[in-house]
């Protein structure tokens, strides 16, 4: 085992490296514990829930639930009772097994545990996997981090999630996740978001503002929104746009490799600008840079996944047009 999982302060539990870690290395692979479909809604969770062995559903119930504050929890509940209701009314149709499924308090709060674990602890996997969001044992142990040492990723094709080293990690540091989906956000947009998500305060090094590193990361980020933003305003969609998208683009890589952000977002950027080439008709520009993206996600995704096939086969298709 190259982790363990223990007390992170008043953070609760964290996932901490057991031995020096190298960049690239799949720290773990997890299968989900609960897991709901794109074609289900909330009440999937609670299907999901119903099939879940004991020992699972512990597992499950032990991992922390923030409520997100009174609304939602009222919100939560009224959802719970529906789901209930709704439960008992299609067991109405099969009297024999009526009594069993008569909603007791308890089983209601079980559920409302289980939802609000689901909505704090889960990963909207996105892509193109057959699961949408999902809740995993260990990865929801890992803290985050706005500058994160590891990133996950869902492997479609091995159905599970993968957390991934992004720099050499010291034996004995805590392994962290980026959990906002935004990028280049600024320090108060992440803070809002984090207690309200996720109920907590974040002490990352880029959040400190008080510190030189702090200040300087802030300071970059406002800056490049800024940029977007009159971008964003002026941009058409001819070559001059392009190259205008494509310097955009450069920037926003540049912004994060000098954050120290190594992800699959700086790699998508690569391939991104790739592609800007591309229609610009510069070949070779294209290439280099998705060889750029390429080799990124060798580290953070891993070459068995099915984004990084993806990788392989556009350099490839690059290299045959003559
Ligand atoms: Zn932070």
């Amino acid at each position: 085992m190259i982790y363990e999982i223990r007390q992170a302060g008043a953070k609760g539990l964290g996932l901490f490296a057991t031995n020096p870690i190298a960049r690239g290395t799949r720290i773990l692979s997890e299968r989900p514990l609960l897991a709901i479909r794109q074609d289900q809604d909330v009440d999937g969770i609670f299907y999901a829930a119903k099939s879940l062995t004991k020992n699972d559903k512990k597992a499950l119930l032990d991992l922390s639930g923030h409520s997100g504050g009174q609304h939602l929890e009222l919100v939560r509940w009224m959802q719970v009772v529906w789901w209930n209701v709704k439960n008992l009314v299609g067991s109405v149709r099969q009297p024999s097994t009526i009594t069993s499924s008569i909603p007791s308090i308890r089983s209601m709060q079980e559920h409302m545990a289980i939802f609000n674990v689901f909505r704090s602890n889960s990963f909207n996997l996105g892509g193109r996997g057959r699961i949408q969001q999902a809740v995993f044992d260990n990865v929801a142990r890992i803290n985050h981090s706005c500058l994160p040492n590891a990133q996950g990723n869902f492997h479609s094709t091995l159905g599970r999630f993968n957390v991934h080293a992004l720099r050499d990690i010291k034996s004995g540091e805590e392994v962290t996740l980026n959990y906002l989906p935004e990028l280049g956000a600024v320090a108060a947009s992440r803070g809002s978001k984090l207690r309200k998500g996720y109920g907590f305060e974040c002490d990352c090094v880029a959040c400190d503002l008080t510190s030189a590193r702090g200040k300087l990361g802030e300071e970059r980020r406002a800056e490049e929104r800024k940029r977007i933003k009159e971008f964003a305003a002026t941009v058409e969609k001819n070559a001059e746009g392009l190259v205008a998208e494509l310097k955009m683009t450069e920037r926003f890589i540049q912004l994060f490799e000098a954050e120290g952000i190594t992800g699959r977002e700086v790699a998508s950027m690569y391939f991104e600008v790739a592609k800007l080439n591309v229609k610009l008709g510069r070949r070779d520009e294209a290439i280099q840079c998705a060889e750029k993206g390429l080799e990124l996600d060798e580290y953070c995704i891993g070459s068995d996944h099915p984004t990084y096939e993806d990788g392989v086969e556009f350099i490839k298709a690059l290299k045959s047009k003559n």
